[in-house]
């Protein structure tokens, strides 16, 4: 039986580069997000805002693998008028809790959680206070799944700065780009040694990767 890899939001940015990563590494990849990934093994379709869509990810992934060996909780999204709704909570913190809190059922000893936050969720942002507090609970979440789980299975986070995705209308501004030690935003591709460095280091767990071009300095 093949391992199996769960990443949310493969569809475009970080997580498109996280699902091939697994893919090249020969897991059956499942992909969850609300359009269709062509590159992953199964697509499910799903709203993860809202929690109600759990029982149908979990009933699709128990009937074509029943075992999860990697859960990747990437689905995300950044809403300057985050106060309109509960969206952002549930997408950012509710549902990767929840994913992992069942996630962890389907796993073997050596299992593993990797949960994307944000240096936000370190330094805070005056424009988006709700954003920043979700990557902030994840970052803690990670924290103490860590203590709980180890050392049958390892939960780590990354924290990324600026990446080229979707995840904001628009290029990032120049002046915000200045501000980057490195003087560029990051390539999604460029999640990848940070993956497999988190994959392969089996010693490692509780940890917050930032990967930031030092911006966070
Ligand atoms: P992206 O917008 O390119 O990708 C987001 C993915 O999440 C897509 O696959 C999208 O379909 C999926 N998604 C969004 N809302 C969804 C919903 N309601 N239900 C199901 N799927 C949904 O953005 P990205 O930059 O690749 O973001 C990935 C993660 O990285 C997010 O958690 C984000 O907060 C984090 N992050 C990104 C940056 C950055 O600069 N891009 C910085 C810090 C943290």
């Amino acid at each position: 039986m093949k391992r199996v890899a769960v990443v949310t939001g493969t569809t475009s940015g970080i997580g498109y580069y996280i699902a091939s990563y697994f893919k090249n590494e020969g897991y059956c990849v499942v992909g969850i997000q609300r359009g269709k990934a062509k590159h992953v093994d199964l697509n499910i379709e799903a709203d993860l805002s809202k929690i109600n869509t759990i029982p149908k990810i979990i009933d699709t992934i128990d009937d074509h693998y029943g075992r999860i060996d990697v859960l990747v909780n990437n689905a995300g999204k950044m809403d300057f008028e985050e106060y309109k709704d509960n969206s952002t909570v549930d997408l950012n913190m509710v549902m990767p809790i929840q994913l992992a809190e069942i996630a962890i059922h389907y796993m073997e000893d050596g299992g593993h959680i990797i949960n994307i936050a944000s240096i936000s969720g370190i330094t805070g942002d005056s424009e988006l206070p709700i954003y920043s507090a979700t990557k902030a609970a994840i970052i803690n979440f990670t924290q103490s799944m860590a203590k709980r789980l180890a050392p049958r299975i390892r939960v780590n986070c990354i924290s990324p700065g600026f990446f080229n995705t979707n995840l904001v209308e628009g290029d990032t501004p120049a002046e915000l780009i200045e501000q980057v030690p490195m003087k560029r935003e990051a390539d999604p591709s460029e999640i990848i040694p940070v993956i497999h460095m988190l994959q392969v280091s089996t010693y490692m767990t509780g940890a917050n990767i930032v990967i930031d071009g030092g911006l966070s300095l």
